[in-house]
């Protein structure tokens, strides 16, 4: 395990088996229904890589990019879009998927400028959720995992460009430790 980590909070299995039934959830409320999945760059790409190979229905696969704590481990509350999208979302239902929900100022973001495509209709997935840092009314539709309020990594989530390869979710020593 990389220095820089504490402690492992879920492992490999426990994830693969968490992204399976969010899956199972997608599955049942999309069924054969079009849907795009919108990734949020670059912390969801591996959450995005897992789901949708236990998908089964047309899902159209479409990335955006945000960046909102630079290198900081605390948030600084903007979160700068770059949207790149070639797919069309008009009239079709689109599910964000990001890695995790903080103080929800990113997804509200998103949310908000994706509705401005005209969607038909917008659902968000996220892989970890810490509510208690929310500043941002928002809650996702589908969730992976409920957090404290920790600094993870791991699983897509980074540390300074660094640890996104980690095939779990750890918990990051603090900083002077
Ligand atoms: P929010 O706008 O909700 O405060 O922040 C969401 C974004 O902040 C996430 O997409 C992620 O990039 C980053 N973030 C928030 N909490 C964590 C965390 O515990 N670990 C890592 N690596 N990134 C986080
Ligand atoms: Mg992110």
């Amino acid at each position: 395990m990389p220095r820089q980590v504490a402690r492992v909070l879920f492992t490999e299995a426990q994830i693969r088996q968490r992204v399976r039934e969010l899956a199972s959830e997608i599955q049942r409320d999309f069924g054969d229904e079009d849907l795009v999945i919108l990734a949020v760059l670059r912390g969801s790409m591996i959450f995005l890589a897992d789901l949708i190979r236990f998908l089964q229905g047309p899902v159209t696969i479409e990335v955006i990019r945000a960046a909102s704590y630079g290198h900081a481990t605390v948030s600084s509350g903007t979160a700068r879009i770059r949207d790149e999208m070639d797919v069309d979302i008009r009239n079709r239902d689109v599910l964000i998927l990001d890695d995790i929900l903080d103080t929800g100022r990113t997804l509200a973001r998103i949310k908000g400028h994706i509705q401005s495509h005209g969607p038909r209709a917008i659902r968000t997935c996220v892989f970890l959720d810490k509510p208690s840092r929310r500043v941002v009314d928002i809650k996702p539709d589908y969730c992976g995992f409920t957090i404290e309020d920790h600094f993870v990594v791991g699983y897509g989530l980074d540390y300074k460009d660094t640890l996104r390869n980690l095939p779990y979710i750890g918990i990051l020593e603090e900083e002077g430790n």
